[in-house]
């Protein structure tokens, strides 16, 4: 058998079940091997009848006295009795008609299932049998349960996996011998192996840990090799001019944070070298980015060269053009900043081609249109990119192909992964954290509102309106549908509050269904306290900085992740007024653990970490938009993992080990670095 043969050459696979096979992605040999269980029952303990407690048991036993029966139309029942040297259980099968048949009183069997109570009876309930002459797939071990489609049951891949045993015993090593050794793994043959018919729970962590091992340091690699690469390029060196910083500094109304005068400083140490910066900001929300980014474009604005600054929303991207437009002002340098959003009509946007390629505009805020437009920005000096994991790696490139030249690049986060992981996974960007936020932010106050108990939240809301403060009120939906009833639209909770508690006040509703320049007047009279609530859908969620708004109340905030629900909570708190952060659940269920997660932290970081462990593996999809970047084994909290994969990278390029030799390994990296380049 070969692996690369079609799973049809495998016996029990015929042209009625290929074509589930297939539903699951696994059309040869090798995806049969690759498709990993994603979970495990432990079935693997024998214990003798007189001995069974509910919950999962196996035992040894004869089935005797095995019977079936329809009790009434469409309910079928098969009883019998398991019996070894120390008692006898009853067995039960519902509406499987079919176990009668074929089963001999004077075999062995093995039968797992849960010992539990059937009709004021204990029994063993739907157990599983199957001889022991036999090699048992689904009884009496460790049973891997893998991801099953309509017409394709685990029991099916099992038997199917068991056929290509033999393949998997001659699987070829993936990694250098060195490694396995320093890092104590297992050989991928007896990973793979165990991963499908784990003897022990140890072997099946240990086939884990080496599998995992491999998947982060493909990562780590691919990550490594990138910037290698990188630093064979050149950028436009810009010149520190202390003079410069000091005025901007001065004319700023607050005081910077050392966090933010530290990453200022790496920025500008970076973008002296004609090597491009290629440099993270991760801060949490309110941390005081933009200014950062500001002080960043400064400098090369000074220069003469222009500054390209994308933000994933419109309304942010007009938001940052005036407050970096106000926050340059008082310098009076040569700069223009543009505006280019998907928005404008072909007139303007012509005008503002036009104006970029003249350089009369140096200070480009935009939003994907800065990449899909076809304009020239030769002079392009540094690339700001806001919240950057809201852009896939391709739209990165194309923005930087764009400059004909490497231009330095400055990406800001406030969704932060943990920092090893971004050493290990961005390993090609260096990282500056901003970690404490401005002096006098108070930590915002959240709770969970049962939707029954609105009404005194309503009466904290409007004491608060009193004081001259502002309110978001944010809703999952636009229209109401039948099936999400619960789900409040912004429509209907704009009605309700505005003619309702709050018709003494000015409630305005913004949507991403409104023309662009309603949403710009209706966020425009927020900003300029015109309004007392603004009643949104998620359009509000990421950067928008209004100050004066201090209670953030989310509808059905049941229905949004963390990261989310962070970035929404992160609209407040952003002054020295106290903040407040309302959720209100769909139902008066109980709340779900990761509201209650929410409800008790406030920093992003930790968020972050609780949110990877809370998803698990795989859930580095959520972060990084790129199913190239799933993980399929490793635990992104596993830190010690991570850093040994790390380690273990730089090991291998510093041993100056060829890829050529390693042809899996290769195609691996090679995939991983064309999704995670930057260039
Ligand atoms: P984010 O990091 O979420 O992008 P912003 O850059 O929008 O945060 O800043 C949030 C608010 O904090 C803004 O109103 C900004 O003017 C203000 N701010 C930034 N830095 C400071 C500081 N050092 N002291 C006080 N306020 C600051
Ligand atoms: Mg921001």
């Amino acid at each position: 058998m070969s692996k690369a043969d079609s799973i049809s050459t495998i016996k029990g696979i015929g042209p009625a079940t290929e074509p589930f096979f297939h539903k699951i992605g696994v059309r040869t040999v090798q995806d049969l091997i690759d498709y990993y269980p994603r979970a495990y029952t432990d079935f693997s303990e024998i214990t003798p009848i007189a001995d069974i407690v509910p919950g999962l048991v196996t035992l040894k036993a004869k089935i005797t006295k095995i019977s079936g029966r329809y009790v009434r139309r469409g309910m079928h029942i098969t009883e019998a009795i398991a019996e070894d040297s120390t008692g006898s259980v009853r067995l039960v099968w519902f509406n499987q008609p079919y176990r009668a048949q074929g089963t001999s009183s004077d075999t062995d069997y093995f039968i797992s299932g849960v010992f539990e109570l059937s009709r004021q009876k204990m029994v063993l309930l739907n157990p599983t049998t199957e001889k022991v002459s036999d090699l048992p797939i689904s009884t009496a071990r460790i049973i891997p349960r893998y991801k099953e489609t309509k017409g394709l049951k685990s029991t099916q891949i099992r038997k199917a996996i068991r056929e290509v045993l033999p393949a998997i015993a001659v699987e070829q090593e993936t990694l250098p011998p060195w490694m396995l050794k320093k890092n104590k793994l297992s050989s991928r043959s007896e990973a793979t192996r165990a991963m499908h018919f784990p003897g022990s729970m140890k072997e099946l962590n240990d086939a884990k840990n080496r599998l995992g091992f491999e998947e982060v340091f493909e990562l780590a690699l691919a990550s490594l090799l990138n910037k290698e690469e990188h630093s064979h390029e050149h950028a436009l060196q810009v010149p520190f001019v202390e003079s410069l910083a000091k005025s901007f500094v001065s004319h700023l109304p607050f005081e910077l944070t050392p966090d933010q005068k530290r990453v200022i400083w790496q920025i500008y140490q970076d973008m002296q070298s004609d090597d491009p910066m290629n440099r993270l900001v991760e801060g949490d929300v309110g941390s005081g980015k933009t200014v950062v980014a500001t002080m960043a474009a400064l400098m090369v604005l000074n220069q003469g060269f222009q500054v390209a600054f994308m933000a994933p929303t419109e309304l942010l991207a007009r938001q940052h053009a005036e407050t970096i437009h106000a926050l340059l002002k008082p310098l009076q340098l040569e700069h223009t900043v543009g505006l280019l959003v998907g928005s404008l009509t072909s007139a303007q946007k012509k005008a503002a081609h036009g104006h970029i390629e003249s350089g009369k505009v140096s200070f480009i805020v935009g939003t994907h249109a800065l990449i899909q437009e076809k304009v020239d920005m030769k002079n392009l000096g540094l690339v700001i990119i806001d919240e950057q994991h809201r852009f896939g790696v391709a739209q990165r490139k194309q923005l930087q192909k764009k400059a004909g030249h490497m231009p330095h690049v400055l990406s800001m986060t406030a969704t932060p992964i943990p920092r090893t992981l971004a050493l290990t996974l961005y390993g090609e960007l260096d990282i500056s954290i901003i970690k404490t936020k401005p002096k006098g932010r108070k930590p915002i106050e959240t709770s969970i509102v049962s939707p029954n108990s609105t009404k005194d939240v309503y009466l904290a809301i409007d004491a608060e309106i009193d004081q001259g403060r502002q309110v978001f009120v944010v809703c999952p939906l636009i229209n109401d549908s039948e099936t999400l009833q619960a789900v409040h639209s912004v429509g209907k909770v704009h009605k309700d509050l505005s003619l309702g508690p709050f018709k003494h006040r000015k409630v305005g509703l913004l949507h991403g269904k409104l023309p662009a320049d309603e949403k710009n007047a209706i966020m425009q009279d927020f900003v300029d306290k015109k309004l007392d609530i603004l009643v949104s859908t998620t359009v509000i969620e990421v950067g928008v900085d209004v100050p004066n708004a201090t209670i953030m109340l989310i509808q059905s905030a049941d229905r949004f992740g963390l990261a989310q629900l962070h970035q929404l909570r992160g609209r407040v708190g952003r002054s020295e007024y106290q903040g407040y952060c309302y959720l209100v659940l769909s139902d008066s269920k109980a709340p779900s653990k990761r509201l209650q997660i929410f409800e008790r932290n406030s920093d992003g970081f930790k968020l972050a970490e609780l949110d990877l462990e809370l998803r698990g593996p795989g859930a580095i999809y959520g972060t990084f938009q790129h199913g190239q970047l799933d993980l399929r084994v490793a635990k992104l909290t596993d830190v010690a993992l991570i850093e040994s994969a790390r380690n273990a990278a730089r090991d291998f390029i510093k041993k100056d080990e060829k890829l050529v030799y390693y042809k899996h390994l290769a195609d691996r990296v090679n995939t991983l670095r064309s999704v995670t380049n930057l260039n």
